[in-house]
């Protein structure tokens, strides 16, 4: 007996998938969604998120996908715990190995997501999310209000997120190893000219402190020109050093650019260089990198496929 062939394949459940698979499994497409190291992606790491519509007053992270994947569920999206090792593409269906198995599929919607880079110094994993350490100033700014905070990076998202942290903290430290800042010129003026910004040049982040009282107390940095280490006083830390997309087994072959993130064709937000192949969220996603937008794509590779489907399957 032959393997049988999925409709749609969704993998990952962060925003991106599980909207996916509401709309796929509404469309009785039967889609199968398969779930990796960190189940709902990196919404879960958020306590509080307030800006994603419909919820006046906030809405836990874990709940928030919680109930996505409950709706997703209520529809007949199936579940599986598993990690894609490698894929052909070349030919159809599509094949998708997972160690010693193999999924076929007619369509497949990659919604891995990014991983935050983090600095790894001590203190930095122990306090992150809700004890202090971020890495989203959208997400997690408005709980610094009239608090000294850090910021760490030098590049556009360093810059935008001290410069979004200004309207909450009463000073935003932005901490780079170097002197001067990757972001654009215009970034990079904007956040220095700022007088609630301070810059902490040729400095590197050595240390979160609080680990005890289980909340940061501060940030001890290193000037690395004259190795003299001073402390922050700052109660929130947003780490800005950049994004890992995780693309892993499906690049090549799919085009990625030079930052790692999958590159939709001209024209879409979602379709990638092989036919009937999605891609949805922060995979491919590095300006925007909210809740929010990753959910539209993931609804807009959902409409894609299932329009595939239509047009080579009846
Ligand atoms: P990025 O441009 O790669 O900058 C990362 C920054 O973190 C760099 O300044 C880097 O220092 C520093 N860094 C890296 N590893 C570090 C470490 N271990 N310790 C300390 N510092 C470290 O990343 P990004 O700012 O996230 O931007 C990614 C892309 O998205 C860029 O193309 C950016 O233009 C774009 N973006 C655009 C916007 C916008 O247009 N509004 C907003 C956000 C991002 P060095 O400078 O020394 O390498």
């Amino acid at each position: 007996m032959s393997d049988p062939v999925e409709n749609v394949v969704i993998i990952g459940t962060g925003c991106a998938g599980l909207t996916a698979a509401i709309y796929t499994a509404r469309s009785s497409l039967n889609p199968l969604v398969l779930e990796g190291s960190l189940p709902g992606g990196q919404l879960t790491t958020t306590s509080e998120v307030e800006n994603f519509p419909g919820f006046p007053h906030g809405v836990d992270g874990f709940q928030l996908t919680q109930n996505m994947r409950e709706q997703a569920t209520r529809f007949g999206t199936r579940f599986e715990q598993a990690l894609v090792s490698s894929v052909d593409f070349t030919s159809m269906p599509r094949k998708l190995h997972l160690g010693d198995r193999t999924i076929l599929a007619r369509t497949v919607i990659i919604a891995t997501g990014a991983s935050p880079r983090m600095t790894g110094i001590p203190g930095e994993k122990e306090l992150y999310g809700g004890k202090g350490v971020t890495t989203c100033a959208t997400c997690d700014g408005a709980f610094y209000r009239k608090m000294e905070v850090a910021v760490l990076g030098g590049g556009d998202s360093a810059a935008e997120e001290a410069l979004f942290l200004t309207r909450f903290a009463s000073k935003v430290y932005l901490v780079h190893r170097r002197d001067s800042l990757r972001a654009s010129k215009i970034m990079a003026d904007r956040a220095i000219a700022h007088e609630k910004i301070q810059m902490v040049w040729d400095s590197v982040p050595v240390e979160v402190l609080g680990v005890k009282e289980g909340a940061v107390s501060g940030l001890k940095v290193r000037q690395v020109k004259t190795n003299a280490e001073s402390i922050l006083p700052v109660k929130g830390i947003f780490v800005a050093i950049g994004h890992i997309p995780n693309t892993g087994p499906f690049a090549p072959p799919l085009e990625i650019d030079e930052g790692g993130y999958f590159v939709p064709q001209p024209g879409s937000q979602v379709q990638t260089n092989i036919p009937g192949i999605y891609v949805a969220g922060d995979c491919s996603d590095h300006v925007y990198r909210q809740a929010i937008t990753a959910a539209g794509m993931g609804c807009a590779a959902a409409i894609e496929a299932e329009r595939w489907l239509a047009e080579h399957h009846g």
